[in-house]
């Protein structure tokens, strides 16, 4: 693949001689990466630390060739750390990838001093860090902007102090929120994991960095480009956390407790509008911000247009939706995730089809041309009666929002169903995905049952590749051959060659776990103890 060189908008860049250099690496597309505020604001942070910079890595940016930065070209292992940035885990092979390609061993073990650290951080890497344990010098847990800073500091000391492998381990491992997978033995029996031990300066489980959002600058977007995803606009982070307890959820059930950033340095960044004038606004509850209208009227008052995302279906007020209408957005996204009550109290987000239709209706005399329903496929305990109540539920939205009577033109409805994925540190963590056949034979009803429908398209997430993040979800560090493997030849040939020494590696996925297996994420801590979470569990089996 040819390097191109992306147009940007960059605050200067800072000297590289007399700086602690991080790589920061989001093993994606650019378009894709840019899109994620969490790389605008590990960019902005980190280069606003004296005596630090950051340069970012895209992995389609170097294609088979050794990486270089996007912004001064610089080989990957001339850098001091190199930081990945892990939102999913069907990434973790490109960090292998991507490490080999710039001539640094994979393997913790086999680097050596003169290495670069090796650290990683981001939503899938922190519920979960174990799969790529044999492959990281650290993970940072949480959210950056609490010890983050200090973990940095470390960084730096041990790079010029030159300490040596062993030492810095012993002396990361004191720092919170940082896990040294090194310092931690684990023992299997079978599939299971009979117990695990650290080394005694790294105490069990780390917790999550959580900050207090009171007073803390809202990340936005850093560098402009037209490359990106949301190009057109400034992304700003308005809330964060979610007061929803949805059991399948991995955001919902590791990002608490809801937060939200100060009402007046939301309208301070989101009225710097010498880029952009469309202001995003990020956030999975930015609907729950207590000022969120008054904010949204300043940043009119200044100029601003304010647009958004999707949206929790309760807290879509009369006010909110002429809110979005104002904005001047065509789309909205709406997730209710199933059609059937019995599915939706299982998994602890409620349902009602009235409101949806309510919803659906005023959205369409409003303006709103395209409509974007979630759904899931494969919730435990899904059976066929509910699935004719998704095309019923699809009917009637149908219904109510294309042939709206107010309507001057007719909409579009999409319907977008990924199959469900037991994530680590959800209620569901206990549960079997169901296997990909199911899922399969499930699409293709929805496909012949919609088929021929005006306006209606329905999009479907792959069933294996929906497996192999499940796999991944949910490994402990024996996945991480697989992953090598993986990187080499591809997931789909890794997964179908690989039997672990006592089972199949899809058993990640597939297999239903029992209460009191102990799972190799509970080194990590996010704040829900196992005994509320498996309560949790058992009452989403009880409404089935
Ligand atoms: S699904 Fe949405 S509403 Fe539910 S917990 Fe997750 S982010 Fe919150």
């Amino acid at each position: 693949m040819k390097h191109r060189k992306p147009r940007e908008i960059l605050p200067p860049l800072k000297e590289w001689g007399r700086n602690f250099r991080v790589a920061l690496v989001y093993p994606n597309a650019y378009r894709i990466g840019m899109a994620n505020l969490g790389i605008h604001m590990l960019y902005s942070r980190i280069n606003g630390l004296d005596g630090f910079l950051a340069d970012r890595f895209f992995m389609e940016s170097h294609g088979h060739k050794p990486p270089l930065s996007i912004e001064r070209f610089m080989p990957l292992r001339e850098y001091d750390c190199v930081a990945f940035s892990l939102h999913f885990e069907p990434d973790y092979p490109a960090v292998i990838k991507t490490l080999e390609l710039a001539s640094i061993k994979s393997r913790t073990n086999d680097r050596t001093d003169a290495d670069p650290f090796i650290i990683a951080g981001g939503p899938s890497i922190s519920a979960n860090p174990e799969p790529l344990a044999d492959f990281l010098d650290c993970v940072f847990i949480g959210e950056f902007e609490e010890g983050g800073d200090e973990l940095l500091e470390c960084l730096r000391n041990l790079t010029c102090m030159g300490t040596p492998g062993d030492s810095a381990f012993a002396e990361l491992a004191r720092l919170p929120h940082v896990y040294v997978p090194s310092l931690v033995q684990f023992q299997f029996d079978g599939r299971k994991i009979a117990s695990f031990t650290s080394h005694r300066d790294h105490i069990l489980p780390i917790q999550a960095a959580r900050p207090f959002l009171a007073g803390i600058e809202p990340p936005s977007t850093a560098i402009y480009t037209d490359d990106a995803e949301f190009s057109d606009m400034r992304l700003v982070e308005f809330t964060r956390g979610c007061r929803g307890s949805c059991r399948f959820c991995l955001s919902g059930n590791t990002t608490g407790p809801f937060r939200v950033f100060d009402p007046d340095l939301l309208v301070k960044s989101s009225t710097q509008l010498a880029q952009r004038r469309k202001i995003g606004v990020v956030g999975e509850l930015f609907a729950g911000h207590p000022g969120l209208l008054d904010v949204i009227k300043r940043i009119i008052e200044s100029g601003g247009r304010p647009s958004f995302s999707s949206i929790r279906l309760e807290f879509l007020s009369d006010d909110i939706l002429k809110l979005i209408v104002d904005s001047g957005i065509k789309s909205l996204t709406l997730a209710p995730e199933t059609g059937s009550e019995k599915l939706a109290c299982a998994i602890n987000k409620p349902l009602s089809i009235e409101k949806l239709l309510t919803v659906s209706e005023k959205a369409a005399a409003a303006g709103i041309e395209n409509l974007r329903l979630y759904l899931m496929a494969g919730i435990p305990g899904e059976d066929e009666s509910d699935i004719e109540l998704m095309l019923d539920m699809a009917h009637k939205v149908h219904k109510a929002f294309i042939f709206n009577g107010s309507r001057t033109r007719l909409g579009h409805l999409t319907l977008s169903v990924n199959p469900f994925i037991p994530k680590p540190w959800t209620p569901f963590q206990w549960a079997g995905m169901a296997n990909p056949e199911y899922i399969s034979a499930v699409f293709n009803l929805l496909k012949s049952r919609l088929k021929g429908i005006s306006n209606l398209e329905l999009r479907t997430a792959s069933p294996d590749e929906s497996m192999w993040e499940a796999v991944l979800s949910r490994a402990d560090r024996r996945s991480g051959m697989l992953i090598e493997t993986a990187s080499k030849i591809g997931w789909r040939p890794a997964l179908k060659n690989q039997i672990n020494d006592s089972f199949p590696a899809v058993d990640y996925a597939l297999v239903r776990r029992e209460e009191s297996e102990i799972f190799p994420w509970e080194v990590v801590f996010h704040g829900s103890r196992r005994e509320l979470l498996w309560r949790e569990f058992k009452r989403a089996l009880d409404n089935l």
